[in-house]
């Protein structure tokens, strides 16, 4: 597009994903109505979730820890963690195959994108995919799990916080993402999250200490703590920044935007208006300048002819 014209999204065949949830018609029923939002002190009901306050205040503080702790293997392991949990794991599979089905890959690495996003620390497969789902349904109205019109701060991790019971999140779960509460594999891998989360913080302490001679601890806190840290902002800006921040592409009936650091942050997913524009495409970035890594990690995988069905055709004048 050179006109510099926002031009409409959605040719109404993005919006409808694999488990039948048509996200436009949830959209259209509530911008029927708009009522208040809730104060952010309303927003606690039962109060705080300890668990996960907890494990993010701890993360963030051995975070700070890891930089008196420095080794070149613990920097290493972070560098290469970064790629193979935002990229592969958040990016590549929670986002564009499991939530969106972009594309299709073989069981085998369904399962192990999975385990990718699980060690990101953002959540089980099914929770993600459901928070997500939502989001395209209700963004920025109200139900939207984290718009920056409940403030900035919100959107970005404050979301997180209140209690929720198992009983909640499953039923969310039912009803967002029924296709991944229905798959054995996922059903698994989501009540198995904590264990295989705190089980790889472990084997990870114990390589750096007996395999690679002492360094345990850096490696833990450069290669787990730290790393998750620098990935859960580069997810959390693009549930908070691109909806602030960036030039639009196209008009949706949201503020989503398109913003190049959160870009580069996360691998391609700060191209946000478009992706909010033409949910189902594999491929975020629609103009040339617009750098897409995981695309291009998606393009790989179906030159090895290890993606099938890779929705990957822009919409025309792109
Ligand atoms: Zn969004
Ligand atoms: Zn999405």
């Amino acid at each position: 597009m050179s006109s510099g014209i926002l031009e409409k999204a959605g040719d109404g065949l993005d919006e409808i994903n694999d488990s039948g949830i048509n996200l436009n018609k949830v959209n259209e029923d509530t911008n029927q109505e708009k009522p208040d939002r809730q104060k952010l002190t309303n927003r606690f009901p039962r109060g705080i979730n300890w668990a996960v306050t907890g494990w993010l205040a701890a993360m963030h503080v051995l975070g700070v820890l890891a930089f008196f702790y420095f080794s070149w293997q613990g920097l290493a392991t972070l560098l290469v963690l970064h790629f193979v949990t935002a990229c592969l794991g958040v990016t590549l599979g929670y986002h564009r195959l499991l939530t969106h089905g972009s594309f299709k890959v073989p069981r085998v690495l369904e399962f192990f994108f999975s385990l990718c996003g699980i060690i990101s620390g953002e959540g089980s497969p099914a929770f993600w995919v459901a928070t997500h789902r939502k989001h395209h349904a209700l963004s920025d109205q109200e139900g939207d799990p984290h718009s920056p019109l409940d403030g900035f701060w919100w959107s970005h991790f404050i979301w997180l916080q209140p209690w929720k019971s198992n009983e909640e999140i499953d039923a969310m779960i039912k009803r967002w993402a029924p296709d991944m509460w229905k798959d054995p594999m996922q059903r698994f891998l989501h009540h198995s999250y904590a264990y295989i989360l705190i089980g790889f913080g472990a084997a990870m302490y114990l390589f750096g200490e007996y395999v690679l001679g002492g360094l345990g601890l850096s490696l833990f806190l450069w290669g787990f703590c730290l790393r998750q840290v620098v990935v859960y902002h580069g997810t959390w800006f693009v549930n908070s920044a691109t909806h602030v921040w960036g030039y639009r592409n196209y008009e949706t009936r949201d503020q989503s935007r398109n913003n190049w650091w959160v870009a580069l942050l996360s691998y391609g997913e700060g191209w946000h208006n478009n992706h909010h524009a033409h949910q189902r495409l594999a491929r975020h970035g629609h103009r040339s300048w617009e750098l897409d890594i995981t695309y291009a990690v998606i393009w790989t995988l179906k030159k090895l002819g290890l993606a099938t069905a890779v929705q990957d055709k822009l919409p025309a004048g792109k």
